[in-house]
């Protein structure tokens, strides 16, 4: 159904070393074969002839070709940020999709078929790519070049189709187990719940064309500790399945990847990844000494957890616990949603590998761009649909719109939680009365439990909330007199208060909750907690950067949850810290009010 795919030997022009360029998502240098998964061909379709009628047809046409034009001015736009020579060149690619999008042969053709035919649109477009890739790619030619010539233009016909194909249904189907061991992943697009299904032992790194760093891909690739460069411009015109790649991801700014490289730059490249696996092999020797500053305080560092492939490195790392399980990712990649048991028995698995240290379940965080295959399933796509998902029906909300998912979530950690310590998080929380119903709910479904002779737990698993919201972190003194512990979530905080969108490629330089306003956020809900005694930790991407950790050590925060492969940096850090030098970083930079400035003044620093 999907690539990796035979291909056709042919004549290809001399191999080159060249260099694309991308956005580092997950640190780390890989060597190895590309293998190319692409959107699986559209299933054959059933029904070709339009049962909508011709101007319904027309409509979804035209709606796809902009959703596509939009999508292609994005990667236009990305273009600034690349060397002149790559700029040129892409550009001009991008240039002829666009042209193939607007009033070109091919839209017309696919008009005219609609309309003369009373065609699916679907079926208009298949036909008509199909049909000018055949007749690009039986022209005649005289020598190799013009052969690959050739051959690109088929697959500019077919990867234009492909993409508004896409965009008329909505599509997508992937097989990553068909990628072969040590593979480097190179794929258009990665949704989450794609990343989700990647095995970390098999494929050695992950390109993708579209993406950003902040979203949730990244997070799942980053906790993968997968080697990651996503938004590579015309990616899957450049690379061919099964060319040598060196995936160089190491720089926070510039992702490259190396295509054909000369054989010394791959000695260089594999010396570089030996070197950087034994640095991670010395970080793994922290594993055992505590986390403490140099003037005595423990700080606590658990794990953020998505998979339960992840046990393994967190138990490698160290974690102290489990300060966030995304239980989004658990439940959204099986066939049919898993019932009570299901997933009582997914949640004890964590909370046994956890062996007494703490596991905090999230309950499910779906809407904005998580869990839409799910939602779909179960009827419920319209809530990640409008102009603004991540302001509609998303976390608590949505769970409390739909109580019976709430429910079998609860009364499932509930009976795990007799495997040992749980704390049970709420996401999205923007004012009391949802933790108020939603406690409501908890409780009662423990007595519904308790009724029925079920074990639980004599005291119920705190119940406590995400702070990632600006109403949440301003108002948390009040919330936090109904939630038994505070989540500072500083990626959607950041979102939410920077109204930049942590997915997209084009505000991704405004992205960052190194900004005053964040900032004052954190501080604020760090001292709410603190006035009303209630335990509080950062789980956010933010409490993986060691620097930034500092700072919040110094704005009072002593509990951090983040990828598991990002704990022994963390460590590192903290053990060379000093209480005294967190709180005067703080000092100087809740002074600064420059956003640029304040993040010079983070990068700058440095414990003595
Ligand atoms: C956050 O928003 O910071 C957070 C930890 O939740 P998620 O990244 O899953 O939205
Ligand atoms: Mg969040």
């Amino acid at each position: 159904m999907t690539d990796p795919k035979p291909r056709k030997s042919r004549k290809r022009p001399p191999r080159q070393e060249h260099t694309l360029h991308g956005e580092s998502v997950s640190p780390g240098i890989a060597t190895g074969p590309a293998a190319i998964v692409r959107e699986s061909p559209m299933p054959t379709l059933a029904e070709r002839t339009s049962s909508l009628g011709t101007d319904a047809e027309r409509a979804r046409f035209e709606d796809a070709i902009a959703r596509s034009l939009h999508q292609l001015e994005k990667l236009q736009r990305k273009l600034d940020t690349l060397p002149e020579e790559g700029r040129v060149e892409i550009g001009s690619l991008l240039a002829i999709y666009q042209r193939m999008l607007g009033q070109s042969r091919l839209t017309r053709a696919i008009r005219a078929k609609i309309d003369s035919h009373a065609l699916r649109a679907e079926a208009a477009v298949l036909d008509e790519t199909e049909a000018l890739a055949r007749t690009a790619e039986a022209a005649p030619t005289n020598t190799p070049e013009e052969e690959e010539a050739a051959r690109r233009r088929a697959g500019e016909f077919r990867e234009i189709g492909r993409r508004v194909l896409r965009n008329l249904t909505g599509v997508s189907f992937r097989a990553f187990s068909a990628v072969p061991p040590g593979s480097i992943l190179v794929a258009e697009q990665l949704r989450p719940a794609d990343a989700a299904l990647i095995d970390p032992g098999k494929i050695r790194a992950v390109l993708t064309e579209a993406g950003g760093s902040s979203d949730h891909t990244a997070i799942m690739l980053r906790a993968l500790d997968i080697p990651a460069i996503l938004a590579v411009p015309t990616l899957l015109d450049r690379v061919t399945d099964g060319d040598t790649l060196i995936v160089d991801a190491n720089d926070t700014d510039d992702g490259t990847i190396t295509i054909h490289p000369a054989s010394e730059t791959l000695c260089r490249a594999k010396l570089i990844a030996t070197e950087q696996a034994k640095t991670r092999q010395g970080e793994k020797r922290l594993r055992r000494l505590p986390a403490k500053l140099t003037s005595g305080e423990l700080i606590d560092l658990q794990a953020n957890v998505e998979l339960p492939a992840e046990l393994p490195a967190i138990k490698r790392a160290g974690a102290a616990g489990i300060g966030l399980m995304r239980t989004e990712f658990l439940l959204g990649n099986d066939e049919t949603m898993p019932g009570e048991n299901a997933q009582r028995t997914i949640y004890a698995e964590f909370i046994e590998a956890m062996a007494g240290n703490p596991t905090t379940i999230r309950v499910l965080d779906w809407g904005g761009e998580k869990g839409r295959e799910r939602l779909a399933q179960l009827g419920m796509a319209h809530t990640t649909e409008g102009e603004n998902p991540a302001l509609g029906l998303r976390g608590l909300r949505l769970l409390l719109r739909h109580p019976h998912i709430l429910e079998t979530q609860f009364a499932a950690i509930l009976r795990a939680a007799i495997a040992g310590s749980v704390r049970v998080l709420l996401p999205m929380v923007t004012s009391a009365h949802e933790i108020i119903q939603a406690r409501d709910l908890y409780e009662r479904t423990a007595r519904r439990l308790r009724r029925k002779g079920v074990a639980l737990p004599e005291a119920l698993p705190p119940l406590g909330i995400m702070v990632e919201t600006p109403a949440a972190a301003l108002t948390a003194d009040t919330l936090a007199q109904h939630a038994d512990f505070l989540a500072l979530g500083t990626n959607d905080l950041t979102m939410y208060t920077l109204a930049v969108d942590r997915a997209s490629a084009e505000v991704a330089p405004l992205y960052t909750p190194l900004h005053p306003a964040v900032l004052r956020l954190i501080g604020t809900t760090a001292n709410a907690a603190m006035r009303t005694q209630r335990p509080i930790s950062v789980c956010g991407e933010m409490a993986a950067d060691p620097r930034a950790v500092a700072l919040l050590i110094g704005l009072g925060l002593r509990s951090f949850s983040m990828s598991a492969s990002a704990i022994p940096r963390v460590k590192k850090m903290v053990r060379a810290l000093s209480l005294e030098q967190c709180a005067q970083l703080r000092r100087q930079v809740m002074l600064e009010t420059d956003p640029a400035e304040l993040r010079t003044l983070i990068r700058n620093f440095k414990p003595d």
